[in-house]
């Protein structure tokens, strides 16, 4: 007999709508002495079963239900099932690239709440951050290492986000070999390095793909200052597409360094590249005083809003940056700006933009809205998988 998780009354309409999550506010008492990762059912207040999901008792999201078919038996054929479904979809998508890169799991999107599994050629980085993912971490692996031919597969489960679910930090390789400092990925015609080991997330943006591209087309002889650089991948493209000068600028030196050797193995020349370490709040300001123009501008800066408290001052961060980047465009130019906060939402990120570019005096208008690659899907019922979303302003 499995565990039960029972529902306070009128607490299952998120089920019912197929959202994965039960708040520990929603649950009325657990039976059957459910450990931290076990599958429980979700039983509502009328005693009806819907669903099957992972028990985390110290979360606040006390389960993420794995189905919401009460008898679908949650065991390493449902694992095998649901990663073959999300690797379909990477392929109908065209990103099955042994020599590129993809996020071939995407968690909640997938049916697979806290599992994230991203490819980097011949290696597969999995984060693991939720107690279910992690109670599942050996059949997880175990389906990939038959399913992708790869050299290895390496845990990333260092995101903050495992502290809530009473989980410590793990990294290390699960399958195969170590990966090397840098692994190379093949994009389009361009040519990146992942830090799958240290970088940020599992070690690139690859949310950023479909955008990085879009840049291209506002590239041709534009003088370009890329903020929030990281490894400068848009700067790579800029240039490639025909810019006439590039300014990556990010706080991180180790990501600078190898912004550096993007240039060199994609053949770029070096004289047209600037890396600046430097603070973009600062940095802006400088180049403000001293008049300084550009034509085209990035601004991808870190998740500004971490809890629903911190959106004013998040709306603030935004509206700062692109008040200074809408002062720096020249006539003609053009601002791509993102937020990947997901609790701010388009309409709002739309709003702080509208007005920055008022408060900087531009008369500017969107031509184009930007999310998330099609490797981050977002599940319907799943809002919250939507965090990235980007704009193009021409001034
Ligand atoms: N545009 C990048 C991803 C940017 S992620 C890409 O496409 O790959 C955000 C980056 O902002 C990180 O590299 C981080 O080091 C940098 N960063 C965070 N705060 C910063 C600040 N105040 N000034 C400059 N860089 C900052």
């Amino acid at each position: 007999m499995a565990s039960a998780v029972f529902l306070k009354p009128g607490r299952d309409k998120s089920l019912l709508r197929r959202h994965p999550w039960v708040f520990s506010n929603a649950v009325a008492r657990a039976e059957g002495d459910p450990r931290a990762g076990d599958t429980v059912d979700l039983v509502n207040a009328d005693g009806r079963r819907l669903g099957r999901g992972a028990w985390s008792p110290l979360s606040q999201i006390a389960v993420r239900a794995w189905t919401f078919d009460p008898d679908e038996k949650v065991d390493e054929g449902f694992f095998r099932e649901r990663l073959d479904r999300a690797f379909e979809l990477r392929r109908a998508e065209g990103l099955w690239d042994p020599t590129g890169a993809c996020r071939l799991v995407n968690a909640e999107s997938d049916g697979l709440p806290g599992v994230v599994v991203d490819r980097y050629a011949g290696f597969v980085v999995c984060q693991f951050l939720s107690t279910g993912a992690e109670a599942w971490k050996e059949t997880i692996a175990r389906a990939i290492a038959e399913t992708i031919e790869c050299e290895g597969i390496y845990e990333r489960s260092d995101a903050e986000v495992r502290k809530k679910e009473g989980l410590e930090k793990t990294v290390g390789v699960l399958r195969g070999v170590e990966p090397p400092d840098l692994v190379e990925i093949r994009e389009g015609a361009y040519r990146f390095l992942a830090d799958v080991r240290e970088g940020h997330k599992t070690g690139f943006y690859l949310d950023q793909r479909d955008n990085r591209l879009a840049l291209g087309d506002y590239a041709a002889g534009a003088e370009t200052l890329n903020c929030f650089s990281y490894t400068g991948a848009f700067g790579v493209v800029a240039l490639a597409s025909g810019a006439a000068r590039v300014t990556n600028v990010d706080s991180s030196g180790p990501a600078l360094a190898v912004a550096r050797r993007h240039t060199e193995i994609n053949g770029l020349d070096p004289e047209r590249i600037e890396n600046v370490e430097a603070d973009v709040f600062d940095l802006l300001r400088t180049y403000r005083d001293s008049r300084r123009e550009f034509d085209l501008i990035v601004l991808d800066p870190p998740k500004f809003a971490e809890s629903r408290a911190q959106i004013d001052r998040a709306a603030r961060g935004y509206k700062d940056i692109n008040l200074l980047a809408f002062k720096l465009l020249r006539p003609g130019g053009t601002l791509f700006t993102f937020s990947c906060s997901g609790q701010v939402s388009p309409d709002l990120f739309q709003k702080i933009v509208a007005g920055a570019a008022l408060d900087a005096g531009r008369d500017a208008r969107i031509v184009r809205r930007l999310a998330q690659s099609g490797d981050h899907p977002v599940a319907t019922s799943f809002p919250e998988g939507l965090y990235l979303k980007g704009l193009v302003c021409k001034v």
